[in-house]
């Protein structure tokens, strides 16, 4: 058996909505079109670290905006993560493995790649662990892509993510 060496880094919770914030969960564990799918596929599926379990409030947090994060503080840890996630990504890559992207989770004030929701706002925007990683792949000059899963329409976002899984 010879191993794909093609890689995705996926938000926590995809792989674990036991991790939301109460009353966000979609599913009752992992999100299994997601998973199938990846599994298929045979790329290696790396769990990134939820920023909002072990920070102020965890795994018994309730729903917050991206505003009330939006703090030095939580930044600091979101850049703290940031630090070990693409230092483990550049690993694969200077090893010869390919990582095809990372996939975050719309809508979420830390995990948005193009929308967040803010209080009964929803408009374009980056959560905050989304917006250091970028920072930080820029400064370090190398990019991976990211996309982001819309959990209030898996299908559309299962077909970006069939793309990136098809052009690899
Ligand atoms: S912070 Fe990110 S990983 Fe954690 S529950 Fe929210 S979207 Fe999921």
């Amino acid at each position: 058996m010879e191993r794909s060496k093609k890689i995705v880094f996926v938000s926590h919770c995809l792989l674990n909505q036991n991790a939301r914030a109460f009353g966000s969960e979609k599913y009752p564990g992992a999100v299994k079109d997601l998973t199938d799918m990846l599994t298929e596929s045979g790329v290696g599926i790396i769990q990134l670290p939820c920023p909002q379990i072990n920070y102020n409030g965890g795994l018994n947090r309730k729903l917050k905006t991206k505003d009330s994060y939006d703090n030095a503080s939580y930044r600091k840890h979101c850049k703290n993560l940031s630090t070990d996630i693409l230092n483990q990504v550049q690993n694969y890559l200077q090893n010869k493995y390919q990582v095809l992207g990372i996939i975050g989770v719309e809508m979420s004030s830390t995990c948005g790649v193009h929308q967040v929701e803010n209080g009964s706002k929803r408009g374009p925007g980056k959560g905050i662990l989304i917006e250091e990683i970028e920072e930080m792949m820029h400064k370090k000059n190398f990019q991976v892509p990211i996309i982001g899963m819309n959990l209030n329409n898996l299908y559309s976002s299962m077909e970006k993510i069939q793309t990136l899984l098809n052009y690899s």
